[in-house]
């Protein structure tokens, strides 16, 4: 098949095009190089099935492809909201350009939407049919609003025109290769731990989040994408397990066996207290469930920030 992943040099997208291309697709890879990194896909640019576009999803593009996931968009924070218009025409303008191209193709098209879609959630887990706590005016809005928007535009486009579409609310996702800089918490700790700098607790810690594994999310968006029983979705991906940020520092350190300190900062503007997908549709739609244990994943990515040290 010839499949179009947007972001494909991303953390998400560069595993993912990596499964995809061992399965003999034909791949292409657009990325504007905002926060996708060319290491994360030197490997795979060996293989003559796998094409790089240099594209902004901002601007529409012509390109022959069978299935889309679109999964532009910067994912952390701090990169989101470095130039927050440009976040916002990613999330709405990049979603109608690749909603416009599935269409003209007649093919499928996947879009990674987010957990923060729920905002700060008055319901707990939260279950797809939940319809959010987000505020439209704040520092996370450019991203938050705007995930929401391209669900808007995703299911109009399925209504009126009849495009074959799939939505998945992606929740906290962590693994190797992701952005020793990008300013999550997963890769923050890690490499904070790793360099013997101080740990950064953003508040007190209390707050919660749930962390799936890498492997399980580019499983889940396979799946979710293949599946035959037109269910379009929205549905929530993640891992169950909830734990608090002071307890993702303390099994850091207990893992990297780090001397780093931990210091409390000023909690960032809007910070969910807590977020838990209900995965029960997942379960039931896409008979997925994540697999790797925290403590797993873990070991995994401290192996890998391990083995790039020498770069951050
Ligand atoms: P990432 O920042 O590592 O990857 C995003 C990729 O999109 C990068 O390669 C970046 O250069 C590219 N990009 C950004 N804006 C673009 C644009 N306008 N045109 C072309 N390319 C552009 O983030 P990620 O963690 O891999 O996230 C991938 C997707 O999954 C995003 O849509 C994000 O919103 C969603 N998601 C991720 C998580 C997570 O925990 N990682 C959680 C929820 C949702
Ligand atoms: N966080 C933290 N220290 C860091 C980075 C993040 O305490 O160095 C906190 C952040 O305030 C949030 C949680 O960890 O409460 C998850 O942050 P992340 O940026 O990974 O993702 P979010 O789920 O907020 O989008």
């Amino acid at each position: 098949m010839k499949i179009l992943v947007t972001g494909g040099a991303g953390f998400i997208g560069s595993h993912l095009c990596r499964r995809l291309l061992s399965e003999g697709n034909e791949l292409y890879c657009l990325d504007n190089f905002e926060t996708g990194r060319w290491e994360n896909i030197e490997d795979l640019r060996q293989c003559g099935r796998f094409h790089v576009i240099e594209h902004d999803v901002i601007e529409p593009i012509s390109l022959d492809v069978e299935q889309i996931y679109n999964l532009a968009c910067p994912a952390s924070p701090p990169h989101y909201q470095r130039d927050p218009i440009h976040t916002a025409k990613t999330c709405f303008l990049g979603a109608l350009n690749m909603l416009e191209l599935a269409a003209k193709n007649g093919g499928r098209i996947l879009q990674s939407s987010t957990s923060e879609i729920y905002g700060e959630p008055l319901v707990h887990p939260q279950p797809e049919s939940y319809r959010g706590n987000v505020n439209p005016i704040g520092i996370r809005s450019c991203y938050d609003e705007g995930k929401r928007i391209a669900e808007t535009l995703f299911f109009d486009h399925y209504r009126t025109l009849g495009t074959n579409i799939r939505v998945v609310r992606i929740f906290n996702t962590y693994g190797p290769a992701m952005d020793p800089e990008d300013g999550r918490v997963v890769s923050n700790f890690i490499r904070q731990a790793v360099s013997g700098q101080d740990i950064t607790i953003y508040g007190d810690g209390s707050q919660t989040r749930c962390f799936c594994y890498i492997d399980d999310m580019v499983e889940a968006l396979v799946r979710m994408m293949n599946n035959e029983k037109g269910f379009t979705g929205p549905v929530n991906l993640g891992n169950p397990v909830e734990i608090t940020v002071k307890e993702l520092a303390e099994q850091v350190i207990r893992k990297t066996g780090s001397s780093s300190r931990v210091i409390y900062c000023d909690l960032p503007a809007d910070d969910p207290t807590r977020r838990r997908p209900d995965i029960s549709l997942a379960r039931q739609m896409l008979s997925w469930e994540p697999r790797v244990p925290l403590q797993e994943g873990l070991d995994k990515t401290v192996a890998y920030f391990q083995e790039i040290r020498g770069r951050f």
